[in-house]
């Protein structure tokens, strides 16, 4: 057995968990149990209330919120309290969806750092999230695989030499099909990805490439860089989490396991270096690099679209793209439809300033609305 460091050096980081019954909270979770540096302070949930009164009991957690406020932007208040109550090292926001937005603000307004499973935080509100972290300097860290990869990559290298940022993707269950294969595909199909273990929602936007548009723009706001800097390839064995091309045309990569404990990891140590781990095997590794197909997965240049557009305009992807991700979950439309929907959506509202945060909650509620009588359209 080790000796104990001394006491001085020895600080225990108190991690609130936010979106704990999900995925990304139980890997989280699971992180931190075996973690004697991480401690879990606190805890919030969507609607899973049992699960979250055993995880409260599992992990000798005081403090705990349900906001059961399904895929609305509320429940700010309640956690808001909860962050002063706990008075967390960070906050772990591994929220689904919009609604993860409110909760990512009320962290980085008391200046407490933020570890980002939420992508949708950067994709609605990612000109406030700026705002508000010019004026409290608090830290966001990306847990999305991708982003963490490019963020570890660009703090070793100079800026100047950075030309284009290279995101990666799966590819989903669906890589090679033309868009008549997909017009009949079932939920179970979409679900069975074959890399990640990742929660419902994620897993469709995954299967319709929707994730990586979201991922874009995620990127365009975390890393300050243009459209135009950005690619993706597609690559099935999601082992090349990211890469940066430099200025002499080479290109730095960041590989590791598809296994979202690593950059959970990572995201709630910085800027404390990770734990040693098992070193990923590299004999017999075949590395794939495939163009994506934006044509079929028509989400994806939606995205870039949306993204380009700027404003309120991501905030309107991403509320209507939510509807009718839920409905297909729910067999209420086929899996086509979800493009048709959210381009019904960008199409009919108007792009308004996506600096304030009543600007986007207002342009997610009228997607939401657009969606859904876009869907009875269709039945
Ligand atoms: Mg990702």
């Amino acid at each position: 057995m080790e000796a104990n460091p001394p006491l001085d050096s020895w600080i225990v980081r108190r991690i609130l968990v936010l979106g704990s019954t999900g995925s990304i909270g139980v890997q989280a979770l699971d992180v931190i149990s075996r973690s004697p540096d991480l401690s879990v302070c606190g805890l919030a949930c969507g609607t899973q209330i049992e699960v979250l009164r055993a995880q409260a009991v599992a992990h000798g957690v005081v403090h705990t919120t349900c906001a059961a406020g399904g895929g609305t932007l509320t429940a700010s208040q309640d956690l808001g309290e909860l962050i002063d109550a706990t008075q967390p090292d960070v906050v772990l926001n591994g929220f689904v969806g919009a609604a993860g937005l409110a909760p990512t603000l009320a962290a980085l307004e008391r200046g407490i750092g933020v570890a980002l499973a939420n992508k949708e935080s950067l994709v609605v509100g990612g000109e406030i999230v700026a705002k508000v972290r010019a004026s409290t300097g608090a830290m966001l860290v990306p847990v999305d695989s991708e982003h963490s990869a490019i963020f570890q990559l660009l703090a070793d290298i100079p800026p100047a030499r950075v030309r284009t940022i290279v995101l990666t993707a799966s590819g989903g269950p669906f890589r090679g099909r033309d868009t008549a294969a997909l017009r009949d595909v079932r939920v179970a199909e979409a679900l069975a990805h074959p890399t990640w273990s990742m929660g419902a929602k994620i897993t469709i936007d995954s299967a319709t490439m929707m994730n990586k548009g979201l991922e874009i723009i995620e990127a365009h706001h975390l890393f300050g860089v243009g459209y135009d800097q950005i690619q993706v390839v597609v690559h099935p064995q999601s082992l090349v989490h990211g890469m940066v091309r430099l200025d002499d045309g080479s290109v730095m990569s960041h590989l590791g396991p598809p296994d979202m404990r690593v950059p959970i990891g990572y995201a709630l140590r910085w800027p404390d270096p990770p734990p040693e781990n098992t070193p990923l095997p590299l004999a017999g590794m075949t590395l794939e690099f495939l163009e994506p197909d934006p044509t079929t997965f028509r989400c994806l240049a939606l995205a870039v679209e949306a993204g380009r557009a700027g404003g309120t305009a991501p905030a309107v992807l991403n509320g209507a793209n939510e509807v009718a991700v839920a409905a297909f979950l729910n067999d209420e439309i086929g899996f086509l439809d979800i493009a048709a929907v959210v381009a019904a959506a960008l199409d009919e509202i108007p792009v308004g300033p996506g600096d304030e945060l009543e600007s986007v909650l207002e342009a997610d509620r009228m997607s939401r609305d657009v969606a859904l009588s876009q869907m009875r359209s269709l039945a």
